[in-house]
Protein backbone atom coordinates (compact mmCIF):
# COMPACT_ATOMS: atom_id res chain seq x y z
CA UNK A 1 0.00 0.00 0.00
CA UNK A 2 1.00 3.61 -0.93
CA UNK A 3 0.33 6.84 0.97
CA UNK A 4 1.47 10.51 -0.30
CA UNK A 5 1.62 11.58 3.57
CA UNK A 6 0.89 14.84 2.32
CA UNK A 7 -2.97 13.85 1.80
CA UNK A 8 -3.11 12.96 5.29
CA UNK A 9 -5.55 15.19 8.14
CA UNK A 10 -3.22 16.77 10.58
CA UNK A 11 -1.98 14.87 13.59
CA UNK A 12 -2.05 11.77 11.92
CA UNK A 13 -1.33 8.59 14.23
CA UNK A 14 0.65 5.51 12.06
CA UNK A 15 1.13 2.45 13.55
CA UNK A 16 3.28 -0.70 12.36
CA UNK A 17 5.02 -3.50 14.00
CA UNK A 18 8.75 -2.34 12.25
CA UNK A 19 9.53 1.12 10.81
CA UNK A 20 12.26 1.66 8.45
CA UNK A 21 13.06 5.15 8.11
CA UNK A 22 14.57 5.90 4.82
CA UNK A 23 14.09 4.14 1.58
CA UNK A 24 17.03 3.78 -0.34
CA UNK A 25 19.47 0.57 -0.70
CA UNK A 26 19.44 -0.28 2.86
CA UNK A 27 15.70 0.28 3.69
CA UNK A 28 14.52 -1.55 0.21
CA UNK A 29 16.51 -4.35 0.69
CA UNK A 30 15.33 -4.37 4.07
CA UNK A 31 11.84 -4.23 3.51
CA UNK A 32 11.95 -6.54 0.59
CA UNK A 33 13.01 -9.16 3.04
CA UNK A 34 9.67 -8.43 4.63
CA UNK A 35 7.32 -9.15 1.67
CA UNK A 36 4.63 -11.57 2.50
CA UNK A 37 5.15 -11.75 6.61
CA UNK A 38 2.48 -11.37 9.04
CA UNK A 39 4.21 -8.18 10.50
CA UNK A 40 2.99 -4.59 9.34
CA UNK A 41 5.82 -2.51 8.03
CA UNK A 42 5.96 0.94 7.78
CA UNK A 43 8.35 2.18 5.16
CA UNK A 44 8.79 6.32 5.79
CA UNK A 45 10.42 8.00 2.70
CA UNK A 46 10.95 12.15 3.17
CA UNK A 47 10.87 12.38 -0.27
CA UNK A 48 8.61 11.64 -3.28
CA UNK A 49 9.13 9.15 -6.84
CA UNK A 50 11.02 11.86 -8.45
CA UNK A 51 13.80 14.44 -7.60
CA UNK A 52 11.69 17.69 -5.62
CA UNK A 53 14.60 20.65 -5.36
CA UNK A 54 12.42 22.03 -2.05
CA UNK A 55 13.45 18.22 -0.46
CA UNK A 56 16.42 18.18 -1.82
CA UNK A 57 17.50 21.51 -0.16
CA UNK A 58 16.99 19.77 3.34
CA UNK A 59 20.75 17.86 2.80
CA UNK A 60 22.17 21.69 1.82
CA UNK A 61 24.70 22.04 4.45
CA UNK A 62 28.54 23.24 5.23
CA UNK A 63 31.69 22.16 5.12
CA UNK A 64 35.28 22.18 6.22
CA UNK A 65 38.41 20.36 6.60
CA UNK A 66 39.66 18.87 3.10
CA UNK A 67 37.44 20.09 0.25
CA UNK A 68 34.78 17.71 -0.50
CA UNK A 69 31.75 17.83 -2.63
CA UNK A 70 28.91 19.98 -1.75
CA UNK A 71 26.61 17.85 0.71
CA UNK A 72 23.19 18.82 -1.07
CA UNK A 73 25.06 17.03 -4.33
CA UNK A 74 26.52 14.33 -2.21
CA UNK A 75 23.11 11.92 -1.86
CA UNK A 76 19.75 11.40 -3.79
CA UNK A 77 16.57 12.90 -1.01
CA UNK A 78 13.57 10.34 -3.08
CA UNK A 79 12.45 7.00 -3.14
CA UNK A 80 15.54 4.84 -4.27
CA UNK A 81 18.06 7.24 -2.39
CA UNK A 82 21.27 7.60 -4.42
CA UNK A 83 21.08 4.44 -5.88
CA UNK A 84 19.40 6.68 -8.60
CA UNK A 85 22.99 7.72 -10.10
CA UNK A 86 24.92 5.67 -8.04
CA UNK A 87 27.81 3.96 -10.74
CA UNK A 88 26.63 0.37 -9.34
CA UNK A 89 30.80 -1.29 -8.51
CA UNK A 90 30.19 -3.83 -5.67
CA UNK A 91 33.09 -6.22 -4.25
CA UNK A 92 33.07 -7.50 -0.51
CA UNK A 93 35.33 -6.68 2.22
CA UNK A 94 38.47 -8.46 2.75
CA UNK A 95 38.92 -10.39 6.33
CA UNK A 96 41.49 -8.12 7.13
CA UNK A 97 38.73 -5.17 7.27
CA UNK A 98 37.04 -6.32 10.24
CA UNK A 99 40.27 -7.19 12.48
CA UNK A 100 41.55 -4.97 14.93
CA UNK A 101 44.62 -3.81 13.44
CA UNK A 102 47.02 -2.40 16.05
CA UNK A 103 48.86 -0.05 12.93
CA UNK A 104 44.90 1.27 12.76
CA UNK A 105 43.88 3.60 15.73
CA UNK A 106 39.99 2.93 16.26
CA UNK A 107 40.37 -0.15 14.28
CA UNK A 108 38.29 -3.61 14.58
CA UNK A 109 34.74 -4.80 14.26
CA UNK A 110 32.46 -6.79 16.71
CA UNK A 111 31.90 -9.36 13.84
CA UNK A 112 34.33 -11.03 12.13
CA UNK A 113 33.96 -11.34 7.65
CA UNK A 114 32.00 -14.77 7.88
CA UNK A 115 29.31 -13.37 10.13
CA UNK A 116 28.56 -11.09 6.78
CA UNK A 117 29.19 -14.24 4.14
CA UNK A 118 25.74 -15.06 3.86
CA UNK A 119 24.43 -11.76 3.96
CA UNK A 120 26.78 -11.00 0.87
CA UNK A 121 25.09 -13.84 -1.35
CA UNK A 122 21.77 -12.74 0.01
CA UNK A 123 22.40 -8.87 -1.31
CA UNK A 124 23.42 -9.89 -4.78
CA UNK A 125 19.74 -10.55 -5.02
CA UNK A 126 18.46 -6.86 -4.64
CA UNK A 127 21.54 -5.31 -6.61
CA UNK A 128 21.03 -7.78 -9.25
CA UNK A 129 24.51 -8.70 -9.48
CA UNK A 130 25.62 -12.39 -10.87
CA UNK A 131 27.47 -15.31 -9.18
CA UNK A 132 28.74 -14.48 -5.63
CA UNK A 133 32.37 -15.59 -5.62
CA UNK A 134 34.79 -12.71 -5.84
CA UNK A 135 37.89 -14.97 -6.07
CA UNK A 136 39.91 -14.63 -9.47
CA UNK A 137 39.97 -17.98 -9.79
CA UNK A 138 36.43 -18.55 -10.49
CA UNK A 139 36.32 -15.74 -12.31
CA UNK A 140 39.13 -16.92 -14.60
CA UNK A 141 36.78 -19.40 -15.77
CA UNK A 142 33.93 -16.83 -16.07
CA UNK A 143 35.81 -14.38 -18.20
CA UNK A 144 37.68 -15.44 -21.98
CA UNK A 145 40.20 -12.67 -22.03
CA UNK A 146 40.96 -12.60 -18.03
CA UNK A 147 44.60 -12.62 -17.73
CA UNK A 148 46.31 -11.41 -14.65
CA UNK A 149 49.18 -9.90 -14.46
CA UNK A 150 52.34 -12.25 -13.89
CA UNK A 151 52.55 -10.55 -10.27
CA UNK A 152 53.51 -12.53 -7.19
CA UNK A 153 50.32 -13.49 -5.40
CA UNK A 154 51.93 -13.71 -1.77
CA UNK A 155 52.50 -9.95 -2.77
CA UNK A 156 50.03 -8.67 -5.34
CA UNK A 157 46.57 -10.12 -6.10
CA UNK A 158 43.59 -9.41 -7.84
CA UNK A 159 40.82 -7.89 -6.45
CA UNK A 160 37.15 -8.75 -8.13
CA UNK A 161 34.50 -6.12 -8.45
CA UNK A 162 30.65 -6.75 -10.52
CA UNK A 163 28.34 -3.86 -11.77
CA UNK A 164 25.28 -3.86 -10.15
CA UNK A 165 22.73 -1.59 -12.17
CA UNK A 166 20.09 -1.52 -10.35
CA UNK A 167 18.11 2.00 -9.56
CA UNK A 168 16.23 0.89 -6.33
CA UNK A 169 13.33 3.73 -7.21
CA UNK A 170 11.98 2.37 -10.30
CA UNK A 171 12.93 -1.19 -9.46
CA UNK A 172 11.02 -1.33 -6.42
CA UNK A 173 8.32 0.88 -6.32
CA UNK A 174 5.48 -1.45 -7.57
CA UNK A 175 6.61 -4.17 -5.35
CA UNK A 176 6.64 -2.15 -2.11
CA UNK A 177 4.05 -0.51 -2.96
CA UNK A 178 1.40 -3.05 -3.90
CA UNK A 179 2.51 -5.55 -0.69
CA UNK A 180 0.27 -5.96 1.47
CA UNK A 181 2.00 -6.08 4.72
CA UNK A 182 4.22 -2.85 3.09
CA UNK A 183 2.77 0.10 4.48
CA UNK A 184 4.83 3.02 2.33
CA UNK A 185 4.57 6.42 2.93
CA UNK A 186 6.55 9.05 0.63
CA UNK A 187 6.85 12.96 1.31
CA UNK A 188 7.00 11.45 5.18
CA UNK A 189 10.18 13.32 6.08
CA UNK A 190 11.18 12.29 9.85
CA UNK A 191 12.03 15.41 11.80
CA UNK A 192 12.47 13.71 15.28
CA UNK A 193 12.84 10.22 16.81
CA UNK A 194 10.98 10.62 20.67
CA UNK A 195 12.40 8.52 23.20
CA UNK A 196 10.38 7.56 26.43
CA UNK A 197 11.39 9.31 29.57
CA UNK A 198 13.54 7.40 30.88
CA UNK A 199 15.39 7.17 27.06
CA UNK A 200 15.70 3.64 27.16
CA UNK A 201 13.04 3.00 24.02
CA UNK A 202 11.87 4.89 20.96
CA UNK A 203 8.17 6.31 21.73
CA UNK A 204 7.54 7.12 18.24
CA UNK A 205 9.01 9.33 15.35
CA UNK A 206 7.43 12.64 14.14
CA UNK A 207 6.97 13.67 10.48
CA UNK A 208 7.02 17.12 9.25
CA UNK A 209 5.15 18.50 6.50
CA UNK A 210 6.27 21.48 4.44
CA UNK A 211 2.61 23.02 4.96
CA UNK A 212 3.09 22.88 9.11
CA UNK A 213 1.03 19.17 9.06
CA UNK A 214 2.78 17.21 11.38
CA UNK A 215 2.55 13.10 12.19
CA UNK A 216 3.64 11.04 14.53
CA UNK A 217 4.83 6.71 13.62
CA UNK A 218 4.50 4.17 16.26
CA UNK A 219 6.11 0.67 16.17
CA UNK A 220 8.12 -2.46 18.60
CA UNK A 221 10.80 -1.72 16.49
CA UNK A 222 12.82 1.22 14.37
CA UNK A 223 15.08 1.41 11.63
CA UNK A 224 17.14 4.33 10.92
CA UNK A 225 18.14 3.64 7.15
CA UNK A 226 18.54 7.73 5.90
CA UNK A 227 22.68 7.22 5.06
CA UNK A 228 25.48 8.18 7.39
CA UNK A 229 25.33 12.13 7.71
CA UNK A 230 21.61 11.91 7.79
CA UNK A 231 21.23 9.05 10.42
CA UNK A 232 23.44 10.92 12.69
CA UNK A 233 21.88 14.24 11.73
CA UNK A 234 18.36 13.08 13.35
CA UNK A 235 20.07 11.47 16.56
CA UNK A 236 21.78 14.51 17.25
CA UNK A 237 18.52 16.92 16.47
CA UNK A 238 16.06 14.61 18.65
CA UNK A 239 17.42 16.25 21.91
CA UNK A 240 14.24 16.56 23.68
CA UNK A 241 14.69 13.73 25.94
CA UNK A 242 18.66 13.53 25.89
CA UNK A 243 20.53 16.60 25.75
CA UNK A 244 23.20 16.02 23.18
CA UNK A 245 20.92 13.69 21.23
CA UNK A 246 19.83 10.51 21.36
CA UNK A 247 22.54 7.44 21.32
CA UNK A 248 25.32 10.39 22.02
CA UNK A 249 25.77 9.65 26.03
CA UNK A 250 29.59 9.34 24.96
CA UNK A 251 29.99 11.51 22.59
CA UNK A 252 30.16 9.75 19.68
CA UNK A 253 27.52 10.57 17.33
CA UNK A 254 28.76 11.85 13.95
CA UNK A 255 32.19 11.36 14.67
CA UNK A 256 34.47 8.71 12.59
CA UNK A 257 33.01 10.30 9.15
CA UNK A 258 34.74 7.96 6.58
CA UNK A 259 35.36 7.97 2.65
CA UNK A 260 37.08 6.08 0.28
CA UNK A 261 40.21 8.69 -1.25
CA UNK A 262 39.99 7.59 -4.88
CA UNK A 263 42.70 9.51 -6.40
CA UNK A 264 44.70 9.47 -9.56
CA UNK A 265 48.97 8.26 -7.57
CA UNK A 266 51.13 7.51 -10.10
CA UNK A 267 51.92 6.68 -13.87
CA UNK A 268 53.13 3.11 -15.12
CA UNK A 269 55.26 2.59 -18.02
CA UNK A 270 55.55 -1.08 -19.26
CA UNK A 271 58.27 -2.24 -21.12
CA UNK A 272 55.73 -3.46 -24.02
CA UNK A 273 51.79 -4.18 -23.83
CA UNK A 274 50.12 -6.39 -21.85
CA UNK A 275 46.65 -7.90 -21.88
CA UNK A 276 44.92 -5.61 -19.68
CA UNK A 277 41.02 -6.61 -20.33
CA UNK A 278 41.16 -8.01 -16.78
CA UNK A 279 42.01 -4.25 -15.62
CA UNK A 280 39.52 -2.61 -18.10
CA UNK A 281 35.86 -1.55 -17.49
CA UNK A 282 33.77 -1.00 -19.61
CA UNK A 283 30.03 0.58 -18.53
CA UNK A 284 27.46 -1.98 -19.01
CA UNK A 285 29.30 -4.53 -20.99
CA UNK A 286 31.67 -5.17 -18.57
CA UNK A 287 30.42 -8.48 -15.71
CA UNK A 288 33.56 -8.36 -13.58
CA UNK A 289 37.13 -6.37 -13.49
CA UNK A 290 39.85 -6.29 -11.49
CA UNK A 291 42.05 -4.18 -9.20
CA UNK A 292 45.30 -5.01 -7.67
CA UNK A 293 45.79 -5.38 -4.06
CA UNK A 294 48.37 -5.68 -1.84
CA UNK A 295 48.09 -9.15 0.24
CA UNK A 296 47.32 -8.85 4.11
CA UNK A 297 50.42 -10.37 5.42
CA UNK A 298 52.08 -7.19 3.03
CA UNK A 299 49.79 -4.45 4.68
CA UNK A 300 50.47 -5.46 8.14
CA UNK A 301 54.26 -6.03 7.71
CA UNK A 302 54.10 -2.55 6.29
CA UNK A 303 51.94 -1.24 8.47
CA UNK A 304 49.64 0.48 6.36
CA UNK A 305 45.28 0.87 5.00
CA UNK A 306 43.68 -1.41 2.58
CA UNK A 307 43.76 -0.27 -0.76
CA UNK A 308 43.53 -0.82 -4.22
CA UNK A 309 44.72 0.25 -7.71
CA UNK A 310 43.08 0.45 -10.88
CA UNK A 311 44.23 1.41 -14.32
CA UNK A 312 43.53 4.27 -17.03
CA UNK A 313 45.02 4.26 -20.04
CA UNK A 314 47.52 7.46 -19.95
CA UNK A 315 46.13 9.54 -22.20
CA UNK A 316 43.26 9.80 -20.73
CA UNK A 317 44.15 9.85 -17.36
CA UNK A 318 46.31 13.35 -18.14
CA UNK A 319 43.56 14.89 -19.13
CA UNK A 320 40.76 14.05 -17.20
CA UNK A 321 39.44 16.63 -14.52
CA UNK A 322 39.19 15.48 -10.91
CA UNK A 323 35.57 14.52 -9.87
CA UNK A 324 36.23 16.79 -6.83
CA UNK A 325 36.38 19.80 -9.67
CA UNK A 326 33.21 18.85 -12.07
CA UNK A 327 31.00 17.45 -9.38
CA UNK A 328 30.92 20.87 -7.19
CA UNK A 329 27.16 21.80 -8.67
CA UNK A 330 25.02 21.70 -5.65
CA UNK A 331 22.20 20.34 -7.86
CA UNK A 332 23.16 16.85 -7.98
CA UNK A 333 21.23 16.20 -11.48
CA UNK A 334 23.89 18.87 -12.73
CA UNK A 335 27.27 17.80 -10.88
CA UNK A 336 26.46 14.30 -12.29
CA UNK A 337 26.23 15.96 -16.13
CA UNK A 338 28.73 18.06 -15.43
CA UNK A 339 31.56 15.09 -14.12
CA UNK A 340 29.82 13.19 -17.37
CA UNK A 341 30.52 15.91 -19.98
CA UNK A 342 34.29 16.54 -18.61
CA UNK A 343 34.74 12.44 -19.51
CA UNK A 344 33.43 12.76 -23.02
CA UNK A 345 35.91 15.79 -23.33
CA UNK A 346 38.46 14.13 -22.30
CA UNK A 347 37.85 10.73 -24.22
CA UNK A 348 37.47 12.82 -27.11
CA UNK A 349 41.18 14.88 -26.35
CA UNK A 350 42.83 11.85 -25.22
CA UNK A 351 41.93 10.20 -28.48
CA UNK A 352 42.83 13.06 -30.59
CA UNK A 353 46.27 13.68 -29.47
CA UNK A 354 48.09 10.74 -28.01
CA UNK A 355 50.00 8.16 -29.92
CA UNK A 356 52.55 5.57 -30.09
CA UNK A 357 54.30 3.82 -26.98
CA UNK A 358 52.30 6.48 -24.60
CA UNK A 359 49.54 3.45 -25.01
CA UNK A 360 51.25 0.85 -22.72
CA UNK A 361 51.26 3.54 -20.46
CA UNK A 362 48.65 3.85 -17.80
CA UNK A 363 47.56 5.71 -14.36
CA UNK A 364 46.94 4.28 -11.53
CA UNK A 365 44.29 5.59 -9.71
CA UNK A 366 44.07 4.59 -5.96
CA UNK A 367 40.66 3.95 -3.95
CA UNK A 368 41.82 3.44 -0.60
CA UNK A 369 40.00 3.35 3.04
CA UNK A 370 40.70 6.12 5.54
CA UNK A 371 41.92 5.59 8.79
CA UNK A 372 38.82 6.59 11.29
CA UNK A 373 39.30 9.75 12.81
CA UNK A 374 36.89 11.06 15.70
CA UNK A 375 37.93 14.45 14.30
CA UNK A 376 36.51 13.68 11.13
CA UNK A 377 32.74 14.24 11.53
CA UNK A 378 29.01 15.45 11.25
CA UNK A 379 27.84 17.98 13.95
CA UNK A 380 24.78 20.36 13.41
CA UNK A 381 24.66 24.03 12.35
CA UNK A 382 22.31 26.45 14.14
CA UNK A 383 20.27 26.90 11.01
CA UNK A 384 17.69 25.20 9.99
CA UNK A 385 15.97 23.75 6.63
CA UNK A 386 12.42 24.34 5.49
CA UNK A 387 11.05 20.93 8.24
CA UNK A 388 12.78 22.89 10.69
CA UNK A 389 15.47 20.06 11.07
CA UNK A 390 18.81 21.94 11.92
CA UNK A 391 21.60 21.30 8.84
CA UNK A 392 24.43 19.06 8.74
CA UNK A 393 27.74 20.11 9.11
CA UNK A 394 30.31 17.95 7.28
CA UNK A 395 34.33 18.47 8.87
CA UNK A 396 36.26 16.18 6.40
CA UNK A 397 39.31 15.23 8.22
CA UNK A 398 42.64 13.05 7.02
CA UNK A 399 45.53 11.54 8.72
CA UNK A 400 49.12 10.85 7.86
CA UNK A 401 48.55 7.31 8.06
CA UNK A 402 46.17 7.94 4.64
CA UNK A 403 49.09 9.65 3.22
CA UNK A 404 51.72 7.40 4.15
CA UNK A 405 49.61 4.25 2.58
CA UNK A 406 49.23 5.08 -0.47
CA UNK A 407 52.48 6.20 -1.16
CA UNK A 408 53.74 2.62 0.45
CA UNK A 409 51.09 0.59 -1.70
CA UNK A 410 53.31 2.39 -4.69
CA UNK A 411 56.71 1.46 -3.73
CA UNK A 412 55.72 -2.15 -3.17
CA UNK A 413 53.76 -2.18 -7.05
CA UNK A 414 56.78 -0.66 -8.32
CA UNK A 415 59.17 -3.17 -6.52
CA UNK A 416 57.18 -5.95 -8.06
CA UNK A 417 56.97 -4.59 -11.42
CA UNK A 418 60.72 -3.96 -11.03
CA UNK A 419 61.41 -7.70 -9.62
CA UNK A 420 59.07 -9.17 -12.46
CA UNK A 421 60.98 -6.84 -15.39
CA UNK A 422 57.13 -5.77 -16.14
CA UNK A 423 58.07 -1.83 -15.88
CA UNK A 424 58.40 1.39 -13.79
CA UNK A 425 56.31 3.51 -11.85
CA UNK A 426 56.85 7.12 -11.33
CA UNK A 427 55.07 8.88 -7.89
CA UNK A 428 52.68 11.39 -8.51
CA UNK A 429 54.19 14.65 -7.70
CA UNK A 430 52.01 15.40 -4.47
CA UNK A 431 53.41 12.06 -3.38
CA UNK A 432 56.97 12.47 -3.40
CA UNK A 433 57.63 14.44 -0.41
CA UNK A 434 57.97 12.16 2.67
CA UNK A 435 57.45 14.43 5.15
CA UNK A 436 54.40 16.23 3.30
CA UNK A 437 51.01 14.42 4.83
CA UNK A 438 48.95 17.05 2.79
CA UNK A 439 46.74 16.02 -0.06
CA UNK A 440 45.15 18.23 -2.63
CA UNK A 441 42.08 19.97 -3.17
CA UNK A 442 42.10 17.41 -6.67
CA UNK A 443 41.90 14.48 -3.78
CA UNK A 444 38.74 12.65 -5.14
CA UNK A 445 36.05 10.95 -2.55
CA UNK A 446 33.81 8.33 -3.85
CA UNK A 447 30.44 9.96 -2.50
CA UNK A 448 30.88 7.17 0.53
CA UNK A 449 29.84 8.35 3.45
CA UNK A 450 30.78 5.87 6.17
CA UNK A 451 31.37 5.30 9.76
CA UNK A 452 29.24 8.11 11.96
CA UNK A 453 27.23 5.44 14.14
CA UNK A 454 30.17 3.69 14.69
CA UNK A 455 29.80 -0.73 15.68
CA UNK A 456 31.37 -1.12 19.09
CA UNK A 457 30.27 -3.92 21.84
CA UNK A 458 31.35 -1.16 24.16
CA UNK A 459 28.61 1.96 24.51
CA UNK A 460 31.97 4.33 25.44
CA UNK A 461 33.27 3.21 21.75
CA UNK A 462 30.37 3.02 19.57
CA UNK A 463 26.98 4.50 19.00
CA UNK A 464 25.62 0.76 18.16
CA UNK A 465 26.36 -2.87 19.00
CA UNK A 466 26.87 -5.81 16.41
CA UNK A 467 23.23 -6.28 15.94
CA UNK A 468 23.55 -2.32 14.78
CA UNK A 469 21.07 -1.83 18.09
CA UNK A 470 21.60 1.98 19.13
CA UNK A 471 23.25 1.42 22.78
CA UNK A 472 20.91 2.44 25.24
CA UNK A 473 17.71 1.95 23.29
CA UNK A 474 16.03 -1.05 22.56
CA UNK A 475 13.88 -0.84 19.78
CA UNK A 476 16.39 1.25 17.47
CA UNK A 477 18.26 0.05 15.24
CA UNK A 478 20.83 1.55 12.19
CA UNK A 479 21.52 0.09 9.14
CA UNK A 480 23.74 1.70 6.85
CA UNK A 481 27.77 2.43 6.24
CA UNK A 482 27.13 4.54 9.24
CA UNK A 483 27.74 1.59 11.41
CA UNK A 484 31.46 0.71 10.08
CA UNK A 485 34.05 1.25 12.14
CA UNK A 486 36.45 1.08 9.47
CA UNK A 487 35.81 1.75 5.38
CA UNK A 488 37.48 -1.11 3.78
CA UNK A 489 38.66 -0.51 0.15
CA UNK A 490 35.83 -1.31 -1.51
CA UNK A 491 33.07 1.20 -1.94
CA UNK A 492 30.35 0.41 0.20
CA UNK A 493 26.68 -0.13 -0.83
CA UNK A 494 27.32 -3.91 -1.25
CA UNK A 495 28.80 -4.73 2.51
CA UNK A 496 25.90 -2.50 3.87
CA UNK A 497 22.53 -4.13 2.16
CA UNK A 498 24.31 -7.31 3.55
CA UNK A 499 24.62 -6.06 6.77
CA UNK A 500 20.83 -4.58 6.66
CA UNK A 501 19.99 -7.87 5.57
CA UNK A 502 21.74 -9.44 8.91
CA UNK A 503 19.61 -6.62 10.88
CA UNK A 504 16.52 -7.47 8.90
CA UNK A 505 17.00 -11.59 10.16
CA UNK A 506 17.89 -10.30 13.61
CA UNK A 507 15.02 -8.21 13.82
CA UNK A 508 12.59 -11.50 12.42
CA UNK A 509 13.32 -13.22 15.37
CA UNK A 510 12.59 -10.44 18.27
CA UNK A 511 9.71 -8.75 16.21
C1 LIG B 1 27.73 9.70 -7.83
C2 LIG B 1 27.73 8.52 -6.89
C3 LIG B 1 28.27 7.31 -7.29
C4 LIG B 1 28.29 6.22 -6.41
N1 LIG B 1 28.81 5.03 -6.85
C5 LIG B 1 28.85 3.97 -6.01
C6 LIG B 1 29.37 2.72 -6.45
O1 LIG B 1 29.82 2.56 -7.58
N2 LIG B 1 29.38 1.68 -5.56
C7 LIG B 1 28.91 1.82 -4.29
O2 LIG B 1 28.97 0.84 -3.53
N3 LIG B 1 28.39 2.99 -3.86
C8 LIG B 1 28.34 4.07 -4.69
N4 LIG B 1 27.81 5.24 -4.25
C9 LIG B 1 27.30 5.31 -2.87
C10 LIG B 1 25.89 4.69 -2.78
O3 LIG B 1 25.01 5.45 -3.54
C11 LIG B 1 25.48 4.64 -1.31
O4 LIG B 1 26.41 3.83 -0.59
C12 LIG B 1 24.10 4.06 -1.08
O5 LIG B 1 23.13 4.65 -1.89
C13 LIG B 1 23.73 4.26 0.38
O6 LIG B 1 22.49 3.64 0.63
P1 LIG B 1 21.61 4.11 1.88
O7 LIG B 1 20.31 3.42 1.77
O8 LIG B 1 22.40 3.97 3.13
O9 LIG B 1 21.45 5.70 1.67
P2 LIG B 1 20.66 6.46 0.51
O10 LIG B 1 20.74 5.71 -0.75
O11 LIG B 1 21.14 7.85 0.51
O12 LIG B 1 19.14 6.39 0.99
C14 LIG B 1 18.67 7.09 2.13
C15 LIG B 1 17.17 7.27 1.98
O13 LIG B 1 16.67 7.89 3.16
C16 LIG B 1 15.79 8.95 2.81
N5 LIG B 1 15.82 9.94 3.90
C17 LIG B 1 16.87 10.72 4.26
N6 LIG B 1 16.54 11.49 5.32
C18 LIG B 1 15.26 11.17 5.63
C19 LIG B 1 14.35 11.62 6.65
N7 LIG B 1 14.71 12.55 7.54
N8 LIG B 1 13.10 11.08 6.68
C20 LIG B 1 12.73 10.12 5.80
N9 LIG B 1 13.55 9.68 4.82
C21 LIG B 1 14.80 10.19 4.74
C22 LIG B 1 16.36 9.46 1.50
O14 LIG B 1 15.42 10.19 0.74
C23 LIG B 1 16.80 8.18 0.82
O15 LIG B 1 15.77 7.59 0.08
C24 LIG B 1 27.76 6.36 -5.10
C25 LIG B 1 27.20 7.57 -4.71
C26 LIG B 1 27.18 8.65 -5.58
C27 LIG B 1 26.57 9.94 -5.13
Amino acid sequence: MHTDTRTLPDNTLIEGDLCIIGAGAAGISMALDWLGRPEKVVLLEGGGFEYEEAIQDSYDGPGSGQKYYPLKASRLHYFGGTTGHWAGMCSPFDAIDFRARPWVPHSGWPIDKSALDPYYKKAHSPLQLGPYPYDFDFWRQELPNAKALPLDPGVVSNKMWQYSEARFGPLYRDTLANAHNIALYTHAKVVELVANETVTQLKEVRLQMLDGKTHRVRARQFVLACGAIQNARLLLASNQQAAAGLGNAHDLVGRYFQEHLEIASAECWFFKPQPMSLYTYTWRKTRASAELALAEQIQERHQILNGTVSFTPLPIGKYRTPKMQSYQDKDPRKAWQNMNDQWQKTLKKAAEVENGPVQWAYQLNTRIEQAPNPESRVTLESERDAFGLPRAKLHWALTALDKRSIRTLYEILGQQLGIQGLGRIRLNDWLRDEKDTGFPDSTNAGWHHMGTTRMHEDPKKGVVDANCKVHGLHNLYVAGSACYPTSGAPNPTLTLVALSLRLSEYLKKGC
